[in-house]
């Protein structure tokens, strides 16, 4: 079972829209989002059933996120970077990586924790250096459909700034476009280990 846990209502089909469509021949996917308005809520669940994952929408808070994880037991949860550039995303990985820990303890679980890509890949003191690079090159319309399902916000920018930054991953992994992720440590320890 693979968690995503992100803040706003398109960074789930952004940052790892593939590996999520991806992930659900294999498994079960569920994302769990912050409040928004109706509008973000209602494209959410659109691009959801795009990409086939359960959409959650609650506040995010240590305890929500403890709770969703004690309920679920994801084996796998991805969330933004620590460093991210964008301050709401800093806050929900923080939230997550702190409950994480909190139910590794309880019930071993996750087993793996992942950073999704940021803008541009950028992180504020440096860029992405992935550990994991997951092909989506099958899986690359499905997430454009997704992204564009979110109307309000700026579609053509991110569909285009999305192939770029997957079409450069891809080139270090010798396929069109993939998906980068870092894996964060719990309690001090790495997987390094694949997900699929
Ligand atoms: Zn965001």
């Amino acid at each position: 079972m693979l968690l995503g846990i992100f803040a706003h209502s398109d960074d789930a089909d952004i940052w790892c829209g593939g590996t999520l469509l991806r992930y659900a021949e294999v498994g079960s996917v569920a994302v769990f989002i912050d409040h928004c308005d109706m509008q973000r809520v209602n494209e959410a669940r659109c691009a959801a059933e795009v990409l086939k994952y359960r959409l959650v929408v609650q506040e995010i808070s240590r305890a929500s996120v403890v709770e969703m994880i004690l309920e679920l037991r994801p084996s796998v949860i991805f969330t933004h970077h620590f460093d991210d550039v964008h301050p709401d995303h800093r806050r929900v990985s923080a939230i997550v990586t702190a409950a994480a820990i909190e139910t590794k303890i309880q019930i071993g679980l996750p087993r793996q924790i992942f950073a999704c890509d940021s803008y541009a890949s950028r992180l504020r003191s440096a860029t992405i250096e992935p550990t994991m690079l997951i092909s989506i090159d099958n899986w690359v319309e499905g997430k454009i459909a997704a992204i564009s399902m979110h109307e309000s916000q700026p579609v053509e920018h991110f569909v285009d700034m999305s192939l770029r930054q997957t079409a450069f991953w891809g080139l270090r992994v010798g396929c069109k476009h993939a998906e980068a992720f870092v894996e964060l440590p719990l309690l001090g320890r790495i997987s390094n280990s694949a997900i699929f």
